[in-house]
């Protein structure tokens, strides 16, 4: 039932494609017949509170899943996954073209590897500690891992235990502007792409960068250097405070 439901916390309590009337009783009415507590749905639909956040490099490594697949499917890489410094991986498949790279990650993508990429370190911590403090907070993925079927259902399968309230999945490298666009204005953002940073940015929304060594180029008004001072950022946004500032 919660799946169904995409709140736009600017315009009030709105259903997915229906409006304030009839619909949204029908839907507090599911929720009372089950084991939700009404005034926390109400919350929950009326937060402003919004953790959007992008997939790999940032919530699951990975350059790390990477690795072990390519490990187990006899292809030879030539770095271990934290020293890979650059977004197209070419120092993890030295001899290979962009072209090919980009193969392996379709083929990567179709995979049951694809589905038990380890999560990034602190992330699930951070995140249970941000619940605790704001139960009523929406967790959102926006990610662009490629829109197979398979890949979709790898993708969530992956997720399946951080209870996202919407996963945005789209093509391979695809632009994210439409879907940050559609975000409430005081939603965070975080990936690890400088690019889709700057477009969060552009969109209007509150704009992390999250460190990783192919970024280390890169700048941007708010850098989180890890997850713990993810945490931070998020936790004085939510708070109403002045930002802590870059790493
Ligand atoms: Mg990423």
């Amino acid at each position: 039932m919660r799946k169904d439901l995409v709140i736009n916390s600017q315009q009030g309590f709105n259903v997915k494609n229906g409006d304030t009337g009839k619909e949204l009783l029908d839907v507090l009415a599911g929720f009372r017949a089950s084991s939700w507590n009404r005034k926390k749905v109400i919350t929950f639909m009326a937060s402003d509170k919004i953790l959007a956040v992008d997939i790999d490099g940032v919530v699951l490594n990975h350059a790390a899943g990477m690795h072990a697949w390519a490990i187990n499917k006899g292809i030879q890489v030539g770095c271990e996954p934290d020293a890979c410094d650059c977004y197209t991986m070419s120092p993890m498949f030295p001899g290979r073209s962009y072209d090919e790279i980009m193969q392996l990650m379709v083929d990567f993508s179709q995979d049951d590897g694809f589905a038990s990429m380890p999560i990034m370190s602190g992330f699930e911590s951070a995140l249970a500690r941000l619940r605790d403090l704001h139960p009523e907070m929406k967790l959102i993925a926006i990610t662009a891992p490629g829109n197979s079927e398979r890949t979709k259902a790898l993708r969530e399968r992956n997720l399946r235990n951080l209870r996202f309230d919407e996963i945005h999945i789209l093509d391979m490298h695809a632009s994210k502007r439409s879907h940050l666009d559609r975000l409430p204005k005081s939603a965070i953002f975080f990936d690890d792409l400088a690019s889709h940073a700057i477009t969060a940015e552009e969109v209007g929304l509150t704009s992390v960068l999250f460190r990783q060594p192919h970024n280390l180029g890169d700048d941007h008004t708010l850098v989180a250097r890890d997850w713990e001072a993810g945490f931070e950022i998020v936790r004085t946004k939510f708070a109403g405070s002045p930002h802590p500032g870059a790493e």
